[in-house]
């Protein structure tokens, strides 16, 4: 692997006192591992805005960097300045900025089209006090138009200040590099960090997948199903699979990894021993 590869684990806020023990557990397991930063899901719309910031703080709290995400859709400015004013008071550092899904049934409102304007926004209310982190997606998103528009929205947010992007989760190394030759042919120099999502249940995968137009490739997605109700079989083989894309990704130059816990930490820990990351 990479002589330091950047890690890092995506939590999503929980709703109650043992949820919130039980991803202090993970947390506390996976620091382990030294990543860069602990980031924090956002419910679009905002509405886990205060659990996410509860969130945050407590990996601070622990002395871990904490990163908050902020969708932007059906947000007005002001609230995303007060939301920034309350981060910058906090001593947060870094932001994941995203546009976020409309929910369902809902019309789109608020100030904000797209990501990149809400990076734009955040450098212009703050300079550069933020490390801005966007999204990327390496099969391309399910909304665009078509992959050299996709792109193109890419760099946007790029140019508007992004610092650094994690992808979607992929299964396919081959369609990261393909895309990290694809941004460099565009000019984009910031580091692109893969998104890796841990295989724990195929119900859920699917489900996930089938909503992000992340693709669970024909023959992973055969031998999933095959293993049926048996759990245990099916996480120790993807955990397999999941090392493996990690090894290319890693061997073929990409800068770091970002895990989607889930706020789980086992199979993430196990995967992480077998490339060899630093336990300390
Ligand atoms: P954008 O970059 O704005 O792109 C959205 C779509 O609009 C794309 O199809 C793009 O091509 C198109 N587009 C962009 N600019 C233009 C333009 N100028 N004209 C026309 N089309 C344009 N969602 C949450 O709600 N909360 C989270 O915490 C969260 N965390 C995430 C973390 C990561 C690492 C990733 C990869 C995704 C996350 N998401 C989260 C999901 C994300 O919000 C959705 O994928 C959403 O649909 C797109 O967000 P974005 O920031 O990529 O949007």
């Amino acid at each position: 692997m990479n002589a330091a590869p950047v890690i890092s684990f995506e939590f999503f806020p929980p709703k109650t006192v043992e949820g919130m023990a039980k991803l202090r557990s993970a947390r506390d397991q996976l620091a382990g591992f030294s990543p860069k930063f602990f980031s924090v899901t956002f419910g679009a719309g905002g509405s886990t805005r205060d659990r996410t910031l509860e969130t945050v703080l407590d990996i601070q709290q622990a002395g871990y960097e904490g990163a908050p995400h902020l969708s932007c859709i059906s947000s007005d400015k002001a609230e995303i300045r007060t939301l920034l004013a309350q981060y910058k008071q906090q001593g947060i550092r870094r932001l994941v900025a995203l546009r976020g899904d409309i929910p369902s049934g809902e019309v789109s409102s608020g100030d904000f089209r797209y990501a990149s304007e809400l990076v734009a926004f955040i450098r212009e209310e703050t300079g550069d006090l933020f490390q801005i982190e966007v999204a990327a997606y390496p099969e391309f998103h399910p909304e665009s138009s078509s992959p050299g528009a996709d792109l193109k929205h890419f760099k946007q947010k790029v140019d508007a200040g992004a610092n650094a992007a994690i992808t979607q989760y992929f299964y396919n190394a081959d369609a990261y590099f393909h895309f990290l030759d694809q941004c460099e042919k565009l000019g984009i120099t910031i580091p692109i960090v893969p998104g890796i999502m841990p295989i724990y249940n195929f119900t859920q995968l699917a489900r996930f997948s089938s909503v992000c137009g992340a693709e669970i490739p024909r023959w992973l997605r055969l031998r999933l199903q095959d293993y049926g109700d048996d759990l245990a079989s099916l996480r120790a083989f993807g955990a397999e699979v999941v090392e493996d894309l990690c090894e290319q990704l890693l061997a073929g130059g990409a800068p770091g990894l970002h895990f989607y816990t889930l706020n789980q930490a086992g199979t993430i820990s196990s995967i992480l021993e077998q490339l060899g990351a630093g336990q300390e």
